[in-house]
């Protein structure tokens, strides 16, 4: 079977991630990585053996910084079966008609919103939906986070409602634009967040609404979670469920702050100390009658990159079993 041509638009935090991810994956390959700038991410992205492309009244820069650039981004657009832009929220839409234009499949990642491709994507709650289609949003960290622990327990004992608080790492640790910052900032003020809703656009029947704030961290974002369900449920229960789940990893081991999961990941050899799955401090999960409560940890910058293989295998039909694509991800990527 031959490889899917994959183009990744927008070579920064997520999409270097994805562009090694998809690299991973023996039926898929990257055609080219587009970089704004000749900086040192586009040298790395040179030595790592990528196809660096980049804007026409660009392409100068790169020649004078001594890195070589293939071509313009149209061009990356013309090798490629599928685009993931990964490009910041809000750009995604403008590069819209430009994959249309070059007649590709395409994927956007969740700082565009959901009508930009009109299915938002977690792959244990929706991948048969995702099957053959054109365009794709993957959903953000939070989204995915919060759709990998209600999906499963909705399945097996109904979910009434969830209310969530987020605590969110106000930056990306590489970003000195926005962080770092000393104050507790309500993010919006305005209740509620888009953050627990947005989880509608995956699961449009779940009642779900969230509170958010921006605290001083780049590190993770850590999530208080509180969810009825139709079911009487035991801890047991909810460990055994949340437990099948392979992108689900209990921390515990005197692992106490979102520090020590990052540690946990460099002892571990993990690339970049990524995170892919979302990280529940097990002693946390508590059950009062049908009400539950636990901590949920999240790394922003790699809990969606698996999601975004398995879209593009879904996209492409190379595999119409979502379990199987999480398995196949996963093993590839090392998870
Ligand atoms: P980023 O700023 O780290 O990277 C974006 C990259 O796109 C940069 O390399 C930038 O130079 C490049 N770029 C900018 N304009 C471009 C253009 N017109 N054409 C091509 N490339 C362009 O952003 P990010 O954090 O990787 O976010 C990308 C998307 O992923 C956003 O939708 C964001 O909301 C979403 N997301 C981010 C996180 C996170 O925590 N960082 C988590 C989940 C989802």
């Amino acid at each position: 079977m031959a490889k899917a041509k994959i183009a990744v638009n927008g070579y920064g935090t997520i999409g270097k991630r994805v562009a090694d991810a998809v690299r991973a994956q023996d039926d898929m390959e990257v055609v080219g990585v587009s970089k704004t700038k000749p900086n040192y991410e586009a040298s790395i992205a040179h030595q790592m053996g990528y196809d660096i492309y980049a804007p026409a009244e660009n392409l100068g820069a790169f020649e004078k910084a001594g890195i070589p650039a293939a071509g313009t981004i149209e061009e990356m657009l013309e090798k490629a079966e599928l685009v993931v832009d990964c490009t910041p929220g809000g750009i995604g839409e403008k590069n819209k008609p430009m994959y249309e234009k070059a007649g590709i499949k395409a994927i956007w990642q969740g700082g565009e919103s959901h009508p930009i491709a009109g299915f938002s994507f977690n792959a244990a709650s929706n991948y048969e939906g995702a099957l053959g289609r054109q365009f794709v949003r993957i959903v953000s960290c939070n989204t995915t986070a919060l759709c990998r622990v209600i999906s499963p327990i909705d399945r097996e004992l109904g979910v009434k409602k969830v209310r969530v608080v987020l605590a969110r790492r106000a930056a990306d640790p590489n970003d000195v634009k926005k962080g770092p910052i000393n104050a507790i900032v309500p993010d919006p003020i305005r209740l509620p967040s888009h953050h627990g809703p947005d989880v509608r656009s995956v699961l449009p029947h779940i009642d779900i609404t969230s509170a958010a704030l921006k605290i001083p961290t780049t590190l993770m974002h850590l999530h208080t979670v509180n969810m009825e369900t139709n079911t009487d449920c035991t801890v047991a229960d909810i460990k055994r469920i949340l437990g099948s789940q392979s992108r689900i990893l209990f921390v515990g081991q005197g692992i106490s702050s979102t520090a020590e999961i990052i540690e946990y990941a460099r002892d571990i050899g993990r690339p970049r100390y990524d995170i892919w799955e979302n990280c529940i401090w097990e002693e946390s999960i508590t059950v009062h009658e049908k009400e539950l409560y636990f901590f949920l940890a999240v790394h922003q910058e790699s809990i969606t990159i698996p999601e975004n293989v398995d879209a593009i295998r879904a996209m492409m039909e190379f595999e119409n079993d979502g379990a199987k694509s999480i398995e196949k991800t996963n093993k590839a990527i090392g998870l």
